[in-house]
């Protein structure tokens, strides 16, 4: 009888280090091991070349490929991204505004040029109208034209 007392014993103590063995080996296989550095874990994926590499991987080759970190995909990677993304968009929305603001500088010169140009006809139409065209063309015809042609001249290098 001592022996099968013995043999529970014995197995008994199976038992109890059995769950601890599979448990560790189910760990080391449940983890995947790099194909280069194989007691390496497998910690991240390079999209570059699509495949799985371990830290030292990450450090080494793949250092300037875009890779992900396989336990902090969901949040750090995506999160990283979106801000990428916001940033982006406000970059656009900061251009969409400065070429707002250059097309309101342009408009607003554009009013300025007419608002003078429109005072010079203005002045021209007066002259009209005290009859000073009339005068001088009464006068002197070539004076006259002359100096229509030097008004001109001034409206259209406001207009440039
Ligand atoms: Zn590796
Ligand atoms: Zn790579």
């Amino acid at each position: 009888m001592q022996g099968s007392s013995y043999n529970r014993l014995n197995d008994l103590q199976a038992e109890d280090s059995d769950p601890q063995d599979t448990g560790s080996v189910l760990e080391s296989t449940n983890g995947q091991k790099c194909k280069i550095h194989t007691t390496e874990d497998i910690k991240a994926f390079c999209k570059d070349d699509l495949c799985s590499i371990c830290f030292k991987c990450l450090l080494g080759e793949h250092r300037k490929h875009d890779v992900f970190m396989l336990d902090e995909l969901q949040v750090s990677d995506l999160s990283g991204k979106v801000s990428q993304f916001q940033e982006k968009v406000e970059n656009q929305i900061t251009k969409l505004a400065g070429m707002r603001e250059k097309v309101g500088s342009i408009k607003e010169n554009y009013d300025k040029k007419f608002e003078s140009l429109f005072a010079q006809f203005r002045d021209i139409e007066s002259l009209f109208i005290n009859g000073y065209f009339e005068q001088e063309t009464l006068g002197d015809l070539k004076n006259g034209k002359h100096r229509q042609e030097s008004i001109l001249m001034k409206v259209s290098k406001s207009v440039e």
